[in-house]
């Protein structure tokens, strides 16, 4: 597979981490970018190509985060280059809702074709998760002449005001930048690891909790991430949304599957939620779908989509001829290289690699994951107590010696994995190997 890319597919380090330049670069950035604008790791990178990122300083380094899953297809993939160059050279922007181009209409075909239900649906395009998230919001409120919106606890949907409100934690997303827009509910969620209870047990906490604080028919929409990313990857247990989806559907909620991180392949499906067999009303997209442009959706029901009256939705930039072109290009070559095959790969390769680490290493508490989406909560030993110090150290070491890794969870405490679907064995076992020098040092081994 390396000799495919322009990059050798290894970790090589050169340097030490921050390299010089990186070290350079930061102090020009100090000076002019804002601080509220904070960075994980200081390490500029400079190109990349399918698992690896190259640094300024030459450095070769295994990414595990994709950007927070956006590169699910690999860095800078030469198709998806080309496609977007090529739509660069021959029309940029008209403005779709000035005058209409083809892209725009193929991707809204792609989508209706690909997200889950054989119901006749549409499509709006738009720039960025969160105004994704947003026109869903519209769009409901629209469709169901409700006002109130329901989120999961643990919940990320985006930083614009309308989806910090959305949005669980207080710290870093939303401290100090109040107010938020009113009727946004948080509810209780299924975190199988820390609730013991059965998906059936869950949803009827999570009704119970609507009925007695908020009211089914005041709602008109229900936001769930499938898997949950920045909120720690937790995944809900069997039949939790199933119970949820009946009782939106009983109610007249629209049940909206939020799949900005966990859809276009990443769990080894085009959208995760058909991991748990239910047909959401909407679904928003955006990370993956274009191979790093900026693009993102809604698409769902016809009927829910057309209540909306021409011109209450849209912008300028949403669905561009670019990265339509590009989103184009990352449909084909899903297809064609069988993405959803090779993120089942990548499932059972993290699997049998790091499954076991809860039993190796006594700061492990859970591994849990589907696809290319990992996520390991970190634990004080022999307790279910939220690590977050230990997260830091792994981060720490990991980004030193070579390896993006990203962090997640409403603690702190859980270790995000989210490689690209074309990562080899060998990358995620030298990474793994990277990791697991920090888990014994915190277990004592
Ligand atoms: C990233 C994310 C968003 C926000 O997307 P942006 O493009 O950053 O605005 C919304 N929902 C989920 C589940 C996400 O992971």
């Amino acid at each position: 597979m390396s000799a495919e890319y322009s990059v050798p597919q290894k970790r090589k380090l050169v340097t030490a981490l921050p390299g010089p330049k990186s070290v350079e670069l930061q102090e020009r950035r100090l000076r002019s970018v804002s601080r509220g604008a904070g960075t994980l790791v200081n390490i500029y990178m400079d190109h990349g190509a399918g698992a690896i990122l190259v640094d300024v300083d030459g450095n070769q380094i295994i990414d595990l985060g994709c950007g927070i899953g956006v590169t699910t297809i690999g860095h800078a993939n030469q198709d998806v280059a080309a496609a977007a160059a090529a739509q660069a050279a021959k029309l940029t922007h008209t403005l779709f809702t000035v005058t209409p181009y083809e892209n725009y209409v193929a991707v809204a075909e792609k989508l209706a074709e690909i997200t889950p239900g054989d119901f006749e649906k549409r499509s709006v395009l738009v720039n960025t998760g969160a105004e994704a998230v947003e026109n869903a919001v519209k769009i409901a409120r629209k469709f169901t002449g409700r006002r109130a919106i329901v989120a999961l606890d643990h919940a990320f949907h985006g930083r614009t005001n309308l989806t910090m409100a959305m949005t669980y934690r207080p710290w870093p997303e939303r401290a100090g930048m109040g107010p938020f827009p009113g009727e946004i509910y948080s509810v209780p969620t299924s975190y199988p690891y820390r609730d013991g209870l059965t998906g059936e047990e869950a949803a009827e906490k999570t009704i119970d909790y609507i009925n007695t604080h908020i009211g089914a028919s005041e709602i008109a929409a229900f936001f769930i991430e499938p898997i949950q990313g920045d909120g720690g990857i937790v995944i809900p247990a069997p039949g939790y949304f199933k119970r949820l989806s009946e009782f939106c559907t009983e109610n007249g909620i629209v049940f909206v599957s939020d799949e900005i991180q966990a859809g276009i392949a990443r769990t080894g499906t085009w959208y995760a939620i058909e991991h748990h067999g239910v047909v959401p009303d909407l679904v928003t997209t955006a990370k993956g779908i274009a191979g790093g442009f900026p693009l993102a959706a809604v698409t769902g029901r016809a009927d829910i989509m057309d209540s909306v009256q021409p011109g209450g939705i849209g912008g300028t930039f949403g669905g561009n001829p670019v990265s339509t072109a590009a989103a184009l290009a990352v449909f084909d070559l899903i297809e064609r290289d069988d993405l959803l095959g090779e993120a089942q790969r990548v499932e059972k390769a993290l699997w049998a690699r790091i499954g076991d680490w809860p039993q190796r290493f006594s700061v492990v508490g859970d591994v849990r994951g589907k696809g290319a989406m990992f996520g390991v909560e970190l634990v004080h030993p022999g307790t279910t107590t939220p690590y977050p110090e230990a997260l830091t150290a792994i981060i720490k070491h990991a980004t030193t010696n070579g390896v993006i890794v990203l962090d997640a969870g409403s603690w702190d405490s859980v270790l995000r994995i989210m490689p690209s679907v074309v990562i080899s064995e060998e990358l995620i076992d030298d990474a793994a190997t990277v990791i697991e020098e920090t888990l014994a040092a915190l277990s004592g081994l």
